[in-house]
C-alpha cells in the first residue's frame, strides 16, 4: 500500500507541476490513440518500470479539468477540501446502504440532506438521498411522481393516458427519464421557452388544460434551475401555482445552478422552492466536488420509501429504516460521494460555498461587460448566469472552439438557441482571478485572427 500511495503522490505533483505550464494538453488524435499508448493488460504482470511510465503518462495526456483554460462544461477547478474527502471515502471503501457497514458516514450524508432540506423550506418530514448525478436524481423525482400518482405502476406496468412536462431548454436526461420510467418519449410534452429561455408559463396551462379535456392525467411538471446551455431559471412561483392547482408533482432541477441556495445574493432566483416536491442539486457542478455529487429532497419521505425501499433481509439485519439509507437509494451498493462535500462544507462553512457561489456569478457579470464593450462581440445569454453565450465577428462557434482545442489552448465548447450556435463560456471555476478570463479573451481573439488568414 505504501508504494502505491508514494506513487500516487509522486504522480499527482507531476501533473500539478505540468499543470501550471500546459492548462490544457494537446490532443491525441482518436484514430492513433492505441498506437500511442501501450493499453493492453498482458498475460504476465506488467514490469514495475513499465507500469508506472505507462500510467504516468496516461495521467499526464488526459484532459485537464480543474485549469484556469477548462470552460468546456459545467463543472471544473479542484477544491482540496473536497478531494481530501473524496481521498478517504475510497480508502474507507464503505457503502451506504447500511448503519452496521458505513457507521458514522449515515450522520455525515443525513446532515448534508437535512441541512439543505431547510435551506429550501420544506416542513421537516423530509428525505432525501446522494446519487450518481442529475440525470439519476432527475429520474428518481420522476418515479417517484409516478408511483405517487399510479401506485399500480409499481406491479402492473403505467397505465395510459399519464403525461409530463418539461421546458424545451431543459436537460436531455427528461426525455430519456420518460422513456425509463416506462412513461414513453410521447408523453413528455415540451413546453416553450420564452426569449429568455425561461418556461412560459402560460404555453405549460394550455398543454395542461388540451390534455385534461383529453382525458389525460398530467402527474409531474419538472422546472430546471439554470438550464444546460442558457443557465436560465424556470419561474418556480407560477409553474408551482399550476401544479397545485390541477395536482401535479412539482420538481426543481437545480443540478446545475440549485447552488444559488447557498447565496444570499441569488437565492431569490429559486424563490418559491418550498412549493415543490422535490428539489435537486449537483455538488460536482457550482461547489465543485469532484464527479458526482448529486442530492435529491423529497419534501414527505413517504414517497421516496414507496419508490425506492425493498426488503432484503440478507441486508437489513440491524438498526431503524432512518440509518439504513438503502431504503431510500436506487442502488445497492452506494459510494460513499457525501464525505468530500461534507469535508468541503464543514471546513469552508455555509459563507464559505456562498463565496464559490457569489464569485462565479461575479466572474459572468466580468466577462458579460467585456464582451458588452467590444463591438466585435455578440452576447446571446442573459444577466443572471453563469453562462455566457456569444460570438466573435463572423467566425462560426464550432470551428473557433475546435480549433482552440486541437491547438491545446483553452477547453470551451458551443451551444445554440434559436437556430444560432455560440461559444459557451462557463464561469464555473471561482478560483480564477479576472485577468485569467481577459486571457482566454486574447486568446480567443489571437487565434481567430489565425482563423480568419
Ligand atoms: C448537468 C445537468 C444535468 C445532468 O446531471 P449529470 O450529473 O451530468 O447527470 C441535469 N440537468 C441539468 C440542468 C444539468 O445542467
Amino acid at each position: 500500500m505504501q508504494q502505491d500511495l508514494d506513487l500516487f503522490l509522486s504522480i499527482v505533483n507531476d501533473l500539478l507541476e505540468d499543470e501550471k505550464r500546459n492548462p490544457v494538453v494537446k490532443p491525441i488524435e482518436a484514430s492513433r490513440l492505441f498506437e500511442t499508448i501501450d493499453f493492453e493488460p498482458g498475460e504476465l504482470p506488467a514490469l514495475e518500470e513499465d507500469f508506472k511510465e505507462t500510467l504516468r503518462e496516461i495521467v499526464l495526456t488526459t484532459p485537464r479539468t480543474a485549469t484556469d483554460m477548462f470552460y468546456n462544461q459545467l463543472f471544473g477547478g479542484r477544491n482540496s477540501k473536497a478531494i481530501l474527502g473524496d481521498l478517504l471515502a475510497v480508502v474507507l471503501n464503505n457503502s451506504m446502504y447500511t448503519y452496521k457497514v458505513a457507521g458514522p458516514m449515515i450522520g455525515v450524508e443525513k446532515s448534508i440532506l437535512d441541512k439543505i432540506a431547510g435551506m429550501i423550506g420544506y416542513p421537516g418530514s423530509q428525505g432525501g438521498t446522494v446519487a450518481t448525478g442529475g440525470s439519476m436524481t432527475n429520474y428518481m423525482a420522476m418515479l417517484m411522481a409516478r408511483d405517487k400518482y399510479a401506485p399500480e405502476a409499481r406491479y402492473e406496468g403505467i397505465p395510459q393516458g399519464m403525461v409530463a412536462y418539461t421546458s424545451e431548454l431543459s436537460h436531455y436526461s427528461i426525455p430519456k427519464n420518460s422513456a425509463f420510467i416506462g412513461l414513453g418519449r410521447n408523453n413528455l410534452r415540451m413546453v416553450k421557452a420564452d426569449a429568455a429561455g425561461k418556461m412560459d408559463v402560460l404555453d405549460l396551462e394550455k398543454r395542461i388544460k388540451e390534455d385534461i379535456a383529453a382525458g389525460k392525467k398530467p402527474f409531474f411538471v419538472n422546472a430546471t434551475a439554470g438550464t444546460t446551455v442558457l443557465g436560465a431559471f424556470d419561474p418556480i412561483p407560477e409553474i408551482a401555482a399550476i401544479c397545485k392547482k390541477y395536482d401535479i408533482w412539482l420538481h426543481v432541477d437545480g443540478a446545475y445552478c440549485g447552488s444559488v441556495i447557498f447565496s444570499r445574493k441569488y437565492k431569490h432566483l429559486l424563490k418559491g422552492v418550498e412549493h415543490t416536491d422535490s428539489f435537486s442539486v449537483n455538488a460536482h457542478k457550482m461547489l465543485g466536488t469532484p464527479l458526482t455529487c448529486s442530492i435529491i429532497i423529497a419534501k414527505d419521505k413517504k414517497h421516496l420509501y414507496d419508490s425506492f425501499s425493498n426488503e432484503a433481509s440478507y441486508l437489513y439485519q440491524t438498526h431503524h429504516d432512518e440509518f439504513n439509507f438503502g431504503k431510500t437509494s436506487f442502488q445497492c451498493g452506494r459510494r460513499n460521494d457525501a464525505l468530500k462535500f461534507w469535508t468541503l462544507w464543514k471546513a469552508v462553512g455555509t459563507v464559505g460555498l456562498e463565496k464559490l457561489v457569489d464569485r462565479q456569478f461575479e466572474l459572468a457579470e466580468f466577462c458579460r461587460d467585456y464582451i458588452k464593450k467590444h463591438p466585435d462581440y455578440t452576447l446571446y445569454s442573459f444577466d443572471d448566469s453563469i453562462s455566457i453565450c456569444f460570438n466573435y465577428k463572423d467566425i462560426p462557434a464550432r470551428d473557433i472552439c475546435t480549433a482552440l482545442y486541437e491547438e491545446g489552448e483553452i477547453m470551451v465548447g458551443y451551444g445554440s438557441h434559436k437556430g444560432t450556435e455560440f461559444i459557451r463560456l462557463v464561469t464555473i471555476n471561482p478560483s480564477n482571478p479576472d485577468e485569467t478570463l481577459l486571457r482566454f479573451f486574447k486568446k480567443l481573439e489571437d487565434f481567430s485572427g489565425v482563423l480568419e488568414g
